[in-house]
């Protein structure tokens, strides 16, 4: 058993965790920490995810960290560049040598007596269990399971004698070459795969149970291009960011206050890049409003180019069986299949599957309401990074980051150490994510709450947030006191009333 304390304990090594280390170390030189890493890499998702094509679908001027310039001319960039350029960040900023990989955090203890939490995490190389102690944990753990991708059980499966595949745990060594590829789903990860894969295989057909919204979008951006000739690095970067960040915002804004005009437009751009007489309706035009799910973007429209060649094809339908070769659908039409691609998501876990308990008592994530979309009601001393789900994650992990260190120097400018937020006296509560894709719908009872007004309300709104995050008050919401002082009254225990 090794122990050890510091002052903050960043959890996750990741673009969030790397990003939190580097703000830490600029905005809080003076503070102790480390970042305790499940894995044995830097990146997260950007390690994880090794599939063809795998890329970001929001631009890198708003992915990147502000203080971290995206130079490379691909505003849409592969896995590949984002998992360097996160690497670089920690090297450059020298968090490196404060990571500790292969701790897998299981468990966090509050104690108000002394106001510190105890870490317990466990080492899957060794065996070892490991426990340090922090003044202030901050997890930056994604919001998914890495061991295990979703896949729904699809009937007869087990026939299937061809290879089947799940884009979170793609095989090195997978040769689809000439070969018959089906790709199951409809997200992201699937419009992605499709033009990667069709450049390789036979054919590939994207089977989709119902359609998504799919735009295309220049890889590179004119805009980003010319700031990047005429002005210095760091201006050029924050002008492109800034306008993507406006351009972000009005589209968003544009979805919910007048839906119908945005479909319309997204149908329109779909059908005129897409042979004549193609069926838009039946494979590119939701059911739902524009942004109710993320918007998938296409760079340079390649899923639309492999579909108007013939490489690829889209069926939208569902499946009735998995047979020997293929699979037969609803409909009675068979699709062989040499490879079957399961893009059918992720399992949403919260703080990276850790269990927490304030004082003794147990917390139930289900019965804390977000705090700023960043800390928990009743939970002292905790933040957790949760990104846009309507804009780039690192704009708000950037925020988050930067509003922890103005919360560490005010405890110790004021001489307190405990800083807790009390949940607000209200029924009025929601999911703390408001998408209604199926895996945000499948774990939503399992997520903390967001309240009807701020602190409590997530906007989803950077340049809002900007404003609250960055330069609004530190002690709406919040109770600050000194160690010894009890956890407050309002901490939400599993054995509680309902919040
Ligand atoms: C395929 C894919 C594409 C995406 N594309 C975009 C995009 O284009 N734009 C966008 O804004 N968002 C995108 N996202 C969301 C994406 O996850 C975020 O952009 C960003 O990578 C999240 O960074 P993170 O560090 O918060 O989490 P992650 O990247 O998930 O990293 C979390 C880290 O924490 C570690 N960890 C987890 N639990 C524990 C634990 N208990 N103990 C110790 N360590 C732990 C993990 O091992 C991991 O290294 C995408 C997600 C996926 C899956």
């Amino acid at each position: 058993m090794a122990s050890d304390h510091v002052d903050v304990l960043i959890v996750g090594a990741g673009l969030s965790g790397i990003g939190a280390a580097v703000h830490l170390g600029r905005e809080c030189p003076g503070k102790t920490y480390a970042v305790l890493e499940a894995r044995d890499a830097i990146g997260g998702t950007w390690d994880l995810f090794r599939y063809p094509g795998i890329r970001s679908d929001s631009d890198m001027y708003t992915l990147g960290y502000a203080f971290k310039p995206w130079t490379d001319p691909k505003a849409i960039a592969d896995g590949d560049s984002i998992r360097a350029y996160v690497r670089q960040t920690a090297r450059e900023y020298d968090v490196e040598r404060h990571i500790r990989f292969r701790h897998r955090v299981v468990r966090a203890e509050w104690d108000s007596a002394t106001a510190r939490w105890t870490v317990h995490a466990h080492r899957d190389d060794t065996g070892e269990d490991v426990t340090l102690t922090c003044g202030f944990l901050f997890t930056n753990s994604g919001y998914y399971r890495y061991d295990e991708g979703y896949t729904p059980r699809f009937p007869g499966v087990e026939r299937y004698v061809g290879t089947l595949v799940h884009p979170q745990h793609w095989p090195d060594d997978l040769d689809y070459a000439g070969k018959r590829v089906v790709v199951i789903g409809s997200g992201a990860t699937a419009v992605t795969l499709v033009p990667a894969m069709a450049e390789r295989a036979a054919h590939v057909t994207m089977l989709q149970r119902s359609p998504t919204y799919v735009i295309a979008l220049p890889s590179r951006d004119p805009f980003a291009d010319a700031a990047r000739r005429w002005l210095p690095p760091k201006a050029a970067y924050a002008v492109a960011r800034w306008k993507n960040v406006t351009l972000g915002v009005a589209n968003f804004q544009l979805s919910r206050r007048a839906p119908g005009v945005v479909k319309r437009f997204l149908r329109r751009a779909a059908k005129g890049r897409l042979p004549a007489g193609y069926d838009v309706d039946r494979h590119f035009s939701p059911r739902y409003d524009p942004w109710d799910q993320r918007l998938c973007v296409v760079p340079d429209g390649d899923l639309f180019a492999a579909l108007s060649a013939g490489r690829a094809s889209v069926v939208t339908d569902t499946i009735d069986t998995f047979t020997a070769h293929g699979v037969r659908l609803t409909s009675g039409t068979e699709l062989p299949a040499d490879v079957v691609v399961t893009a059918t998501g992720l399992n949403l876990l919260a703080l990276g599957g850790m269990t927490l308990a304030v004082d003794g008592d147990e917390v139930d994530l289900a019965r804390t309401i977000a705090y700023k979309g960043m800390m928990l009601s009743g939970v002292p001393n905790f933040a957790m990074t949760i990104g846009y789900t309507n804009a780039s994650w690192t704009l708000k992990a950037d925020l988050v980051a930067t509003y922890v260190c103005r919360l560490l120097r005010h405890l110790d400018d004021t001489g307190q150490q405990i800083v807790t937020p009390l949940a607000p006296d209200t029924d009025d509560l929601e999911p703390i994510i408001d998408l209604k894709s199926g895996y945000v719908l499948r774990a939503v009872d399992q997520l903390p709450k967001q309240g009807p007004h701020a602190p409590w309300r997530l906007h989803q709104n950077y340049p809002r947030d900007v404003r609250l995050m960055r330069h609004g008050p530190l002690t709406d919401g919040v109770r600050f006191a000194r160690a010894g002082t009890p956890a407050a009254a309002a901490v939400a225990t599993s054995g509680g009333t309902d919040a």
